[in-house]
């Protein structure tokens, strides 16, 4: 059985372990922290997880102290072939406990079992089995004379993908030779902790990986730390720009994976059946929170209509519930703030004159949820056609020509992705290269892979993860 075939089965939270509270875990250990604890819940119901720890300014003195003595009492001096070992110990274990991760994941964050257990956890292990191969190979695969690693890296990811954006950050650290202090969301912090476990496991050397948990403030604490080298963010454009300020006039290096407002063009030509699951897939994927959602639809006139009418029959075969049931295609939104953006943002569109229909759900009584909504007649100058709502929200556009609908397309200050569908090869790459986003999708859209390289335009940030362009981020010495 490969990686990607985990058999399904039904799921439920008897396969979790989990303690009542969780430390910060720091020097291999799990400890206590010195600030306040929170409690992480379920989105989908409002109860309690476990309580969490809060680190405070000294305990990210202790775990960035710890990453340092271990970059330069053991990782800094093992071999690239032994790192490597490690990588594929911690992808393996991944795979051993993987129903465990989807289960939790889905728990914590609200996404539905299919998506954590069919997508999330089986990209958490290639990813770790993709750098794992890199790490005996950086002097060989042209990446400069002498790539040498930054040393101590700080790594800050939000609640979207928890597991999968650690994966995304710490394999091609590690594989590069760095250690690492990782700060996950404040709503999700339950699976990289349990990572945690799997770190101990592997019996990877203490310190290289610490993970600290709390709010904003902690990371905030953790970027300005004079002893990390290198800061690497997925999040919000708002804090990117903090950070970019933190560390402005400070040698660290920098990488911000940031927001979008992805366009998902779809010419009269498209292959529509296979373009209507593809609309579906790129906004309504895991509820909407994804930072490369095809949350604008630019359809041409022509086929507007068809297009509509097809997109609602099918969002109302889609189920809305709870996030640990096989059958779910729409969980819970993350969190209550996230919740009243999106209904603020939607309310605002309705306001401005667009058209709003809702797929015709029951909500369930408690816990944060969001119908899967389409706004048609949308214009340009709509704030749901330029704010990232980050919700299962999509703003319709129209255009007649090419050129039209790449002028649209590239009208806002992100540029992360989009997707582009027709039957002419020549239109696809005549039109993706004049739009201005970092991953470019054809026919498909979504789809994520270790040796691809993902990153943004503008607003959406800079840095690319992923692939070879991946390690180059955490290593001294490296040409992208
Ligand atoms: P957020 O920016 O509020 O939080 C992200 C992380 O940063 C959290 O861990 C948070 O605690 C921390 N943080 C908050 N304030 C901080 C500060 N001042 N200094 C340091 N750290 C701080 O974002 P979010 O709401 O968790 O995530 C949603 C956003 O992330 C969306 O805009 C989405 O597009 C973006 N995102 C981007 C990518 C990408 O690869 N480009 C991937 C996923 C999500």
């Amino acid at each position: 059985m490969s990686f990607l075939e985990y058999a399904p089965a039904p799921e439920s939270k008897a396969v979790l372990n989990l303690k009542d509270s969780y430390g910060l875990f720091i020097d291999g250990e799990f400890v206590d922290g010195s600030g306040a604890s929170f409690t992480t819940i379920s989105p989908a119901d409002e109860s309690r997880i476990a309580e969490i720890a809060t680190a405070n300014d000294a305990d990210i003195d202790r775990a960035v102290a710890a990453a340092r003595r271990a970059y330069d009492k053991t990782w800094s001096k093992m071999s690239g072939r032994d790192r490597g070992k490690y990588l594929f110990r911690i992808a393996r274990l991944v795979q051993e406990r993987a129903r465990e991760l989807a289960v939790a994941e889905s728990l914590d964050n609200g996404k539905p079992i299919k998506e954590s257990r069919d997508v999330d956890v089986p990209l958490v292990a290639s990813w770790f089995f993709y750098y794992a191969g890199w790490a005996d190979k950086l002097d060989h695969a042209g990446l400069g004379a002498n790539p040498r690693a930054l040393g101590v890296a700080g790594q800050i990811i939000p609640w979207n993908f928890p597991l999968l954006m650690l994966a995304w950050k710490l394999a091609p650290a590690l594989a590069a030779g760095n250690t690492i202090v990782l700060k996950p969301a404040e709503t999700t912090p339950l699976t990289a902790l349990i990572f945690a476990e799997i770190l101990q496991q592997a019996d990877l050397p203490a310190g290289v990986v610490n993970i600290v948990t709390g709010a904003g403030a902690t990371g905030a604490t953790l970027v300005r730390h004079p002893d990390v080298d290198k800061v690497a963010f997925t999040g919000s454009t708002g804090v990117g720009r903090d950070i970019a300020r933190a560390v402005a006039g400070t040698d660290k290096r920098v990488t911000l994976e940031l927001g979008g407002k992805a366009a998902n063009i779809v010419f009269d030509d498209a292959p529509i059946d296979q373009a209507i699951e593809g609309i579906v897939n790129g906004i309504f994927f895991n509820q909407g929170h994804v930072c490369c959602a095809g949350s604008r639809l630019l359809v041409q006139e022509s086929i507007h209509d068809e297009v509509i009418d097809r997109l609602k029959n099918r969002l109302s075969t889609l189920r809305l519930g709870d996030p640990l049931d096989k059958n779910t295609d729409i969980g819970a939104i993350n969190s209550a703030a996230q919740l009243a953006r999106i209904r603020e943002l939607s309310d605002i569109g309705e306001a401005e004159g667009a058209e709003r229909w809702t797929a015709d759900c029951a909500i369930p009584d408690k816990g944060f949820w969001f119908a899967p909504t389409i706004f048609t007649g949308v214009e340009a100058s709509h704030r749901i056609a330029r704010d990232e709502v980050f919700g299962p929200v999509l703003s319709v556009l129209t255009f007649r020509t090419p050129a039209e609908a790449i002028a649209k397309a590239n009208n806002t200050p992100y540029g992360l992705s989009a997707g582009i569908w027709s039957d002419k090869g020549s239109r696809i790459l005549a039109v993706a290269d004049r739009l201005r986003a970092g991953v470019i999708w054809a026919n498909t859209f979504n789809r994520f892979d270790p040796s691809s390289p993902f990153g943004g335009y503008k607003e959406s940030g800079y840095g690319r993860e992923g692939g070879r362009q991946g390690l180059t981020a955490y290593l001294k010495g490296a040409s992208a």
